[in-house]
């Protein structure tokens, strides 16, 4: 009895093993980010497919008892699927279950629906967990299935051995735990080998910016200024205004150049003490001609004090950069908020616009080198140094953006002592 016990859940843990091989195959061959990994809908259906291969190798423990791993695809499902897919999993775990017949679908009904309302209701938290707690928390829940699948039901029906208790209990529990683990290690490598694909493409830009960024930007600032040299002391009118455009023109080149240089040499930020209700001020004049020029109005509300550490020039390329984003993404005018909020050690200041917003893929590759969707029109680069100098300046960004509605910028500091 024991050893087909052993060899029925061995051969369960096979299919789970090798169907979620194969959920991973296909997630990867499509090529999609960690990020999009697990869809509610694939996660149900390959769930679902090995609870399906479960319950047709189960084992009959007694007259109305079946036993085997559904329970793993049923918790993992859940866990990484979210609620919708918890309640989905209940209803087939307990649908499927069915044809096979007996007293034990009572026991079976009940122990499912107490798991699943503790995996409904903790879901998230466990989903935050690190990742050792998590792996143990995951396999604590299927130790704990236990008791009310097999432990009390084995005692009220007769069927109660101590071996065969603990062959089910330890076989459930370990299996849970292998599974979660190489779930998280087939995840982790593929966001390895996505930041490898990013890393390499940075490295390009690296050497791009070292190479010619230096070469190009001093004759750039010396025809800027023979430039503005002409516009201001030629007599023509037609002469000033080519002038004009020429100089608008090159400026444009020199600040495109700036954001390579950053990528030079990242290390040669300079920290010195900011305050950061100034520093936006500075910003905002800067970038009221474009707003304005595009029917934008800029609204600002409590912008506070806060002094952080920063390089002034490397602050101003964030905010202008993104800012700049938000005035392009509301080609039909709009409204462009700054604000601020504060605690004792943070500062977040929060750019707002009502754009185009993006879809979650595009949000997703935002900040890859030469990531643009303004065909011809944008250089891919501006959000890439965003994410990088924010780094070097030990600040976060977190970014929400629905397509269609709009995008919302939220830049952390820590605030200096
Ligand atoms: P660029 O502005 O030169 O195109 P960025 O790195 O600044 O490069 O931005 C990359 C892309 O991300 C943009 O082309 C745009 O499609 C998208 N994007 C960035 N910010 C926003 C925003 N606020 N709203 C909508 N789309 C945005
Ligand atoms: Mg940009």
């Amino acid at each position: 009895m024991d050893m087909e016990i052993v060899k029925g859940f061995l051969l369960n843990l096979l299919f789970i093993l090798v169907i979620m091989l194969l959920a991973h195959i296909v997630f990867f061959s499509k090529n999609k980010s960690v990020k999009n990994h697990f869809r509610s809908v694939d996660v149900l259906l390959f769930s679902s497919v090995q609870i399906l291969f479960c319950l047709f190798f189960s084992v009959k423990v007694a007259q109305g008892f079946y036993y085997d791993l559904r329970f793993i695809p049923f918790l993992i499902g859940s866990i990484y699927g979210g609620r919708w897919v918890t309640l989905s999993l209940t209803a087939i775990i307990i649908l499927l279950r069915i044809p096979l017949g007996g007293t034990g679908i009572y026991i079976s009904i009940i122990s499912t629906l107490i798991m699943a309302l503790i995996i409904f209701v903790f879901h998230q938290k466990i989903n935050h967990l690190r990742k050792w707690h998590k792996f143990i928390t995951i396999s604590g829940i299927s130790f704990l299935y236990t008791i009310p699948g097999f432990l009390i039901p084995s005692i009220l029906f007769d069927f109660f051995h101590v071996r065969t208790y603990l062959i089910y209990s330890l076989i459930l529990t370990f299996s849970t735990f292998f599974v979660v683990y190489l779930l998280e290690l087939l995840t982790k490598y593929q966001t390895f080998q996505e930041e490898l694909i990013r890393y390499e493409k940075m490295e390009l830009v690296g050497q791009l910016a070292a190479s010619i960024s230096h070469e190009v930007k001093n004759p750039l600032t010396t025809v800027n200024g023979f430039l503005q040299l002409i516009a201001e002391n030629t007599k023509e009118h037609i002469t000033k205004k080519y002038a004009v455009i020429a100089l608008e023109e090159s400026s444009r080149a020199v600040a495109i150049i700036e954001d390579y240089l950053t990528f030079a040499k990242p290390e040669t930020i300079k920290t010195v003490p900011l305050n950061v209700q100034t520093e936006l001020k500075k910003c905002i004049e800067i970038i009221s001609p474009l707003a304005n020029q595009a029917g934008i109005i800029i609204r600002t509300d409590n912008i506070q004090q806060g002094i952080i550490k920063g390089d002034s020039s490397k602050f101003r390329q964030v905010i202008i950069n993104i800012c700049k984003n938000g005035i392009e993404a509301m080609s039909k005018g709009g409204v462009l908020s700054i604000s601020t909020e504060s605690n004792d050690d943070e500062i977040t200041i929060i750019i707002k616009d009502n754009g185009i917003g993006m879809l979650p893929e595009q949000l997703n590759r935002l900040g890859e080198p030469f990531y643009s969707l303004k065909e011809g029109k944008g250089t891919g680069l501006g959000m890439m140094v965003v994410f990088r100098i924010i780094k070097t300046l030990n600040g976060g960004v977190h970014i929400n953006s629905v397509f269609g509605k709009g995008t919302c910028v939220n830049i952390t500091f820590p605030l200096k002592k």
